[in-house]
């Protein structure tokens, strides 16, 4: 077997995510063959070493934190063999340039796709604002190479019956990273399990064509019900994206781009084309619906759009700068609800009392407001607030993760929204699948 790294000076570097959350381990293994992963798993399962799978350390929820026993990093399973063919180590953003780079496209884009692995993007079911057209990770995965907690190495797809027993539950009808996925073959349960149910080591995937132009509009909008008006019909026109950035995101980006206008809100949306850029069409609607029509940006070329992108993404990053100056930790929504209940839920956000930015993927109904406490007074409301806003998507039909997942830190959430008879059928089929509960401990449910 491959020797286990101890020297803590190393293991230091992979002891936290991007949560923040500081954890401990023992070990490190850096395999660079899905053969040394079975080994790793098989020794690990037969001495009930705990195994935490780590890879780019990106996951919000602690889930790529360990807590005591082994690591086990992806990090040298990092090959793209074929187009459709790649270890789960990669970069997911340096594969979808090569797929690109042939005129292929793999649609999955979380906004860490720059940091994320292909693995992590799989075992996280990942989504992203392009999800609104394409879905989740979950469809463009045809089949995955997978090390299971016994150290089981083998191929499996949507053909591949599970041989544990997988509890029948239903998933809330909108987009959701939280739980076991309820399907009865491997590929599917694999997928979304958050690293518990083994290791994807290779995957293959499904592309299509490239689309061949793509239209961006940010548009800004005086009033929530202008947006909303516009939004319902956007949705049924076939964008690939709409993301959404309420006023307090727009002063936070201001401070960066100066020319963003005054706004109640505003809407960014991607519309795949063949040649004719649909501008006519998408002005009216605008119009229609009294959007700041002189204000819009409107962006055709592939750099325009990296320039609008990196706009979006400092967002997050103004947000970490307040909560770093501020000295606490952000509060930050994952929650996704029905459409006809989106309105209702934008108004409870309204109503927290504590500095907000609220964006995020509005297509879905999935928004992350991001709660800024200036104090640890000031962060024991918001968490508080963030509980009461979670049982009131769950009350909604939502979910409490609509793409983070829930890992270590958002175990109190996911039992607002599952059965403790559903989690005691998970507990079953994790003992089955990973005897001495070695893969992922302390992540989405404990043992008992
Ligand atoms: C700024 C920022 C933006 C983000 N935006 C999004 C977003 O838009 N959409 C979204 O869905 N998420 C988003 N995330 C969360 C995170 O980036 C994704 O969940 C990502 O897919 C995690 O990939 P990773 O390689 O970093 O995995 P890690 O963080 O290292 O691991 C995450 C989990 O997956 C498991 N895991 C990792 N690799 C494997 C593997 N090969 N086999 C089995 N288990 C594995 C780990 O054990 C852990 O449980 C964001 C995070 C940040 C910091």
């Amino acid at each position: 077997m491959i020797p286990a790294i101890t020297d803590p000076a190393i293991l230091e570097g992979y002891l936290r995510d991007a949560s923040n959350l500081l954890g401990k381990a023992e070990m490190l293994f850096r395999p660079r063959a899905p053969g040394e992963v079975a080994e790793v798993m098989a020794w690990c399962q037969s001495r009930g070493v705990p195994v935490t799978v780590t890879a780019k350390r990106t996951s919000t929820t602690g889930a790529s934190v360990p807590m005591g026993g082994a690591l086990l990093s992806t990090e040298l399973l990092a090959t793209v063999h074929d187009l459709d063919d790649v270890d789960g180590g990669v970069i997911l953003a340096d594969y979808q340039d090569h797929v690109e780079r042939a005129g292929r496209f793999f649609p999955p884009d979380p906004t860490s796709r720059h940091d994320c692995s292909v693995g992590g993007a799989v075992a996280c079911n990942a989504s992203g604002a392009r999800t609104f057209k394409y879905g989740p990770t979950r469809p463009w995965i045809e089949a995955a190479q997978v090390v299971f907690p016994t150290g089981e190495l083998r191929w499996v797809d949507r053909g591949t019956p599970s041989p544990w027993p997988v509890p029948r539950w239903t998933e809330p009808r909108v987009k959701t990273a939280a739980g076991l996925f309820p399907a009865g073959n491997l590929l599917d349960l694999v997928i979304g399990s958050e690293g518990l149910l083994g290791v994807v080591t290779r995957v293959r995937t499904r592309l299509i064509e490239l689309p061949p132009h793509v239209l961006t509009l940010l548009a800004f909008f005086p009033s929530r019900a202008s947006m909303l008006a516009f939004l319902s019909e956007a949705r049924g026109a076939g964008p690939r994206c709409i993301e959404y950035f309420d006023c307090g995101s727009l002063d936070l980006i201001r401070g960066r781009v100066p020319e963003v206008p005054a706004a109640d809100s505003a809407l960014m949306l991607e519309v795949e084309h063949a040649g004719e850029a649909p501008l006519e069409e998408w002005y009216e609607r605008l119009l229609r619906h009294e959007a700041l029509a002189d204000d819009t940006i409107v962006v055709e070329d592939e750099g325009g759009r990296a320039k609008l992108h990196a706009v979006r993404h400092a967002l997050p990053a103004a947000v970490n700068e307040i909560i770093v100056r501020n000295g606490v930790q952000k509060v930050g929504t994952d929650f996704a609800v029905p459409a006809e209940r989106l309105a209702e839920m934008l108004e409870l956000y309204d109503q927290v009392r504590l500095p907000t930015a609220c964006f995020g993927h509005i297509g879905d109904s999935h928004l992350h407001l991001n709660i800024l406490p200036a104090n640890a007074e000031e962060l024991a409301e918001a968490r508080q607030v963030y509980m009461d806003l979670a049982r009131a998507a769950v009350a909604m039909g939502g979910t409490v993760s609509g793409e983070h997942g829930i890992g270590r830190l958002k175990r109190a959430h996911l039992a607002l929204m599952v059965s403790p008879e559903v989690i005691d059928a998970w507990r079953a089929l994790k003992r089955a699948a990973d005897p001495a509960w070695i893969c992922g401990r302390g992540v989405m449910f404990d043992p008992a």
